[in-house]
């Protein structure tokens, strides 16, 4: 049977939350969670697996205790297993320790793994870095934005497309994927999964002694990245009146703004000229 992992973020329900200006971090605390979007199609591609050819899935996730809600959802939807990374010195982790953290939980946890499915990008930090940064953690090969895909065997074959092309790719396992957001459009939980998840469901929950992890490896200690400024951009809108004859508007408005105006239509005016 297909041993399937999928990882899974729980990121806050609302866009405008406040920033703890100390440590460029959100204060995930005020908001509700939902689970990531993209991370719902990667689980769906899961779930489709499992009803194919049979597979046993782990949904795993880092993040605050609240984060457990996502993962009896997944279970809600189909996943027979849940683990929670959740620790003090998990806290405000970058990409690079957060990778580091599941990639030791899953070597720990699903040794014997085949794929892991994780979502393309996030809706809160939108990196698109911890499915590349974990196949380089755990030395497996992979592929980003998977359309679709199918195993055969040990080899997994996928559509991938780039910018108007359509790639066709293979990979042996075992190997990681994160799953575009075009297909695999999610299932709703059934009301059975529900009442599995909330009182059967078999939740793991692990900090960083039963990872073997020195404090140093992970959180904001082990994070290369450092957030330095944190702002809501702001726009302004400024009236620029020319007058003259026609002609000399025309002149007057390309000799300030063809750079705008050639943006604007893909052309650089200056090929015109
Ligand atoms: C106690 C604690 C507090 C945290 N607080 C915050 C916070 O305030 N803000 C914040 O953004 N993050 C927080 N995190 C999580 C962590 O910092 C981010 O998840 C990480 O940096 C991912 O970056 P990203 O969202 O750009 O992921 P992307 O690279 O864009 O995500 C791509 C995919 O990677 C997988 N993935 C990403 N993050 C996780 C995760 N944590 N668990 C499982 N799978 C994942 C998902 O499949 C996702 O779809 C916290 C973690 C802990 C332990």
């Amino acid at each position: 049977m297909l041993k399937l992992v999928t990882c899974i973020k729980q990121v806050p329900m609302v866009s405008e939350l406040p920033w703890d200006a100390k440590t460029g971090t959100l204060k995930r605390e005020l908001a509700e969670g939902m689970m990531n979007p993209a991370c719902k199609h990667a689980l769906e591609a899961a779930l489709l697996l499992k009803n194919r050819h049979g597979a046993h899935i782990t949904a795993i996730s880092m993040g605050p205790p609240m984060a457990e809600e996502v993962l009896r959802e997944a279970v809600a939807m189909g996943a027979d297993r849940g683990i929670l990374l959740s620790d003090y010195p998990m806290a405000g982790a970058d990409t690079l320790s957060t990778s580091y953290t599941l990639a030791r939980a899953i070597e720990k946890e699903c040794p014997d793994f085949d794929l892991i499915l994780s979502g393309c990008y996030t809706n809160d930090s939108e990196t698109a870095q911890v499915g590349p940064q974990l196949l380089e953690e755990l030395n497996i090969p992979g592929a980003t934005f998977v359309d679709q895909f199918e195993i055969k065997g040990n080899t997994i074959r996928m559509n991938r497309t780039v910018d108007e092309y359509l790639e066709i790719l293979e990979m042996d396992l075992p190997g990681l994927i994160t799953v575009s957001t075009h297909q695999y459009n999610p299932r709703y939980a059934s009301l059975s999964g529900v009442e599995d998840a909330f009182n059967r469901a078999d939740i793991t929950r692990l900090g960083i002694d039963d990872l073997g992890i020195e404090p140093e490896m992970t959180g904001i200690k082990g994070s290369a990245t450092r957030i330095l400024d944190v702002y809501s951009p702001t726009t302004e809108k400024k009236n620029d009146v020319i007058t003259g004859s026609p002609k000399q508007i025309v002149e007057e408005l390309f000799a300030k703004y063809d750079d705008k105006i050639g943006s604007a239509i893909g052309k650089d005016l200056k090929d015109y000229e």
